[in-house]
């Protein structure tokens, strides 16, 4: 009898492949660990967080109110309300050089979404994605998760973490399909030069492999940088697509609202993935979404200054700590030092690290191995100052005393 209840138990939790293929966020794992310290009360120095630690701009928040005052709270069009989907072709055009219409444009529950719909529209089981590393931890496996092969192509510290046209060209097999760029990337907040995207668009053209260019961090960058989009590039709209997010651009992660452009083949296509499975994003989201693109980008710029002074502080801090060896992220708010000279048999990797600092000094920060790229830890700084300055001094005592 109980032999029978088990069995059945068994078969009721047999899942599908397509899901057996994937595993949860490694940032994600994070962030509970540290939540579950921080429910018992413990004082956690948090670097984990791949979100803005600032509240969503007035006007924003402002928008939602009046749509649910307005009772917009109705089923909308798939793809996204008409005013949205042209909003952000102007919002787009204006800030980041491209040409696109709204037919050309697809609203959806973020940019995850956004890539999660690309890569299922275009994917058949075996065709291979190129994923520069280290990479954003779900791209792999949303390419897993739809049949699809990633190849990574590794980057260089010493070269910026830059992906460079020819290792493209050498990655490129008749069963590439995509390949995905992050411009600034998380985790290393590279930033990849204009003449080298438009080198990566000319191989990729070549070959008939789309560019997706996952556009997340794009106005976050550093010194004199401007964002900058692959689709500003002459006659650039063929063989692109952009993912676009207002997660952190707007401080909107919990609002999820992301948005494709690409070709309206490609559009038609994901706004029939999308009528099978979310349907429409939030109808009240998408009218705050109007005022962020409508409004003032000054929230935008003040965020990316409280960033860059943020940056300085962990950049130097980090630096100060012998062994430890850290690029300047150039775009988004991450810092990706390399911690392999402190590797030992008490502490054989990164994630041994990870666990390390959480359990004796209360950091939280993500391995490198969860971007592929061992040896390496993920610092969000998008923390304050202080919160910034007592992480260092704990750092610094746990690879002080590691060695
Ligand atoms: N792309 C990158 C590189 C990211 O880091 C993230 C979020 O962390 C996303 C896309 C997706 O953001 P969202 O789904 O919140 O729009």
């Amino acid at each position: 009898m109980e032999q029978a209840t088990s069995v059945k138990t068994e078969q009721a939790f047999q899942l599908a492949d397509r899901v057996n293929r994937i595993s949860v966020s490694p940032t994600m794992a994070v962030l509970q660990e540290a939540e579950r310290y921080k429910a018992q009360g413990v004082d956690v120095a948090d670097f984990g967080p791949g979100e803005p630690d600032f509240p969503t701009p007035e006007h924003i928040k402002r928008g939602a109110i009046k749509a649910l005052e307005e009772n917009r709270t109705k089923y909308t069009a798939t793809p996204g309300i008409a005013p949205l989907r042209q909003a952000i072709c102007d919002w787009h055009a204006k800030q980041l050089g491209s040409s696109y219409q709204p037919a050309e444009c697809i609203v959806t529950v973020g940019g995850k979404h956004a890539i999660f719909n690309v890569v299922c529209s275009l994917i058949n089981a075996g065709d291979e994605v190129v994923i520069p590393a280290p990479y954003w931890v779900s791209y792999p496996d949303i390419v897993k998760y739809a049949g699809g092969k990633p190849v990574f192509i590794p980057t260089r510290a010493d070269d910026g973490f830059v992906l460079r046209a020819a290792d493209l060209e050498k990655a490129i097999t008749p069963r590439t399909r995509i390949v995905i760029i992050n411009s600034p990337s998380n985790p290393t907040g590279a930033v990849i030069p204009p003449d080298e995207f438009a080198k990566l668009l000319e191989v990729c053209r070549r070959h008939g492999v789309w560019l997706l260019s996952d556009e997340c961090y794009s106005h976050f960058v550093y010194g004199d940088a401007r964002p900058f989009s692959v689709a500003s590039l002459p006659d650039a709209k063929s063989g692109i697509i952009i993912a676009g997010s207002f997660s952190k651009t707007f401080a909107m992660t919990g609002w999820r609202l992301g948005y494709v452009l690409g070709p309206p083949q490609l559009i038609g296509a994901i706004t029939k993935l999308q009528s099978q499975s979310t349907s429409n994003a939030t109808s009240i989201v998408q009218y705050a979404a109007l005022e962020a693109l409508r409004g003032p980008m000054d929230s935008v710029s003040a965020m990316l200054a409280e960033y860059a002074r943020r940056r300085e502080r962990i950049l130097a801090g980090l630096r100060a700590i012998p062994g430890i060896t850290c690029n300047a992220p150039l775009g988004a708010f991450y810092v990706f030092p390399n911690i392999s000279a402190h590797l030992n048999a008490d502490m054989p990797s990164d994630t041994v690290a990870a666990k390390q600092l959480l359990e004796r000094e209360y950091v939280a920060v993500v391995p490198g191995e969860a971007f592929g790229a061992p040896g390496y830890l993920r610092i969000s700084y998008a923390t304050s100052i202080d919160r910034i300055d007592e992480g260092l001094r704990r750092l610094n005592h746990f690879f002080g005393s590691a060695k």
